[in-house]
């Protein structure tokens, strides 16, 4: 049982986890529960951390931001004690989860579970700090921010555990963030894919990584509300689903931004030449776009990476402009990448023609375009993208009725 922020915000909220927890427990069940820090803390723990320094010490800046779920397994630890029910916390480090040493966003490699599931046997319940790890140097790691779901899941497999749910504070997976999509409906079922390109194109109720193992160890994921009792969505195989539908939902992150280099010479070798530097910095590049060039000698690269990644984008472009061969760097943090994701896809045309009908129809204007096999995803100007996801939710026939 993992409870997200919003879950164990404050004393009260605790309470209700610890009452939650006990359910389960007074049900025979034997439980791990995963905590995330309180609502707001990482951000505040996060502000502190770049206040001193912008260009901190990653290792320190995880000692400062894991600590916010120090605090939550304490206190849930506790709170269950006043239930009479045994139950012990948990660090990273003490299990140990073991990550690599990519500060700031480690991944798992292993959990021992021996002890948990010892302990499990003779009734104790494991409150487990979710979001971080230990590195092979000892030192304290993070899984990059949402990572209590990657705790979460990862700790499902290492236990063998019959389901993973995720308590948050949404009743599930919709077919849009509900946030700003009011017609949004729950999914009750949802595939391992789909809910990997939702993760991975924005809608941010299950981080990606959580949803990659889930799928590579096959846990069974149910995402629920911690504030009431009506059935979640459950994550399964594509065979698991009766009836699948063309396009199961609709995503938008905000957190991109779009580097266009002008008069770049068209030659062999130049995309190698632009993105090389930025591979070898770490830089995620998304979208990509090349157009045509007029003449045969000239043309323009444009794409996308994380808004935050902008800056050092642009420092990286700039020490290799002679060497790649371009005019000028134009950049814009101010756009926002709305997706239609669907494994019905595979099978079905004019799904695309579809989504460019609706943004052409409210006068949107596409920058970039890519495709996988289950999505499609457009860049557009940020102004747009409550009025975008609206008009493809309906547009798809996602609309609850
Ligand atoms: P927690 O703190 O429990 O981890 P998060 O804030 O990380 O919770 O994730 C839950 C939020 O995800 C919801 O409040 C909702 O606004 C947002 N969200 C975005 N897209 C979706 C979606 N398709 N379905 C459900 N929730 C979504
Ligand atoms: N507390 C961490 C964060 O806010 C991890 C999590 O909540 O999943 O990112
Ligand atoms: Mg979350």
């Amino acid at each position: 049982m993992k409870f997200g922020g919003t879950s164990v915000a404050d004393v009260e909220r605790l309470r209700r986890v610890a009452e939650t927890v006990s359910k389960a427990v007074a049900a025979g069940d034997q439980v791990a529960v995963v905590l995330s820090a309180m609502a707001g803390t990482t951000n505040q723990l996060v502000e502190w951390t770049q206040a001193i320094s912008k260009l901190h010490d990653a290792r320190e800046y995880d000692v400062v931001v894991s600590s916010g779920e120090q605090v939550t397994i304490g206190l849930l630890a506790i709170a269950l004690h006043e239930k009479g029910i045994s139950a012990r916390s948990w660090l990273g480090w003490q299990i140990p989860v073991r990550t690599d040493g990519v500060h700031g966003s480690a991944r798992i490699e292993d959990i021992d579970g021996a002890e948990i599931i010892r302990r499990m046997e003779l009734g104790e319940v494991a409150v487990v700090a979710g979001f971080q790890g230990v590195a092979a140097t000892n030192r304290v790691t993070t899984l990059g921010r949402s990572g209590s779901d990657t705790t979460a899941v990862a700790l499902a497999a290492a236990l063998k555990a019959d389901r993973c749910d995720i308590y948050t504070d949404v009743d599930g997976v919709y077919t849009a963030d509900p946030r700003i999509v009011t017609a949004a409906r729950k999914l009750d079922r949802i595939t391992y894919e789909e809910m990997l390109e939702m993760a991975s194109q924005g809608a941010k109720v299950l981080q990606t990584r959580s949803v990659e193992l889930a799928m590579n160890h096959r846990v069974r994921v149910q995402v629920l509300s911690s504030f009431n009792n009506t059935p979640g969505t459950l994550v399964v195989d594509e065979d698991e689903i009766v009836e699948q539908a063309v396009v199961s939902g609709i995503t938008y992150a905000s957190d991109e931004a779009k580097v266009t280099l002008l008069h770049v010479s068209d030659r062999p070798g130049v995309a190698a030449a632009v993105f090389g530097p930025l591979a070898a910095a770490n830089v995620n590049v998304d979208m990509i776009v090349q157009s045509a060039s007029p003449d045969g000698s000239r043309t323009d690269i444009t794409f996308t990476v994380t808004r935050g990644e902008l800056p050092r984008v642009e420092a990286i472009l700039a020490q290799h402009q002679a060497a790649i061969g371009f005019q000028e760097i134009i950049s814009d943090g101010d756009v926002v990448k709305v997706s239609v994701i669907g494994v019905g896809m595979r099978s079905h045309a004019g799904v695309a023609q579809k989504m460019f009908a609706a943004l052409a129809e409210k006068g949107i204007n596409i920058h970039a375009i890519s495709t996988s096999e289950i999505k499609i995803s457009v860049l557009i100007g940020a102004e747009y993208t409550e009025l975008a996801v609206r008009s493809l939710h309906s547009a798809y026939g996602l609309d609850a009725v």
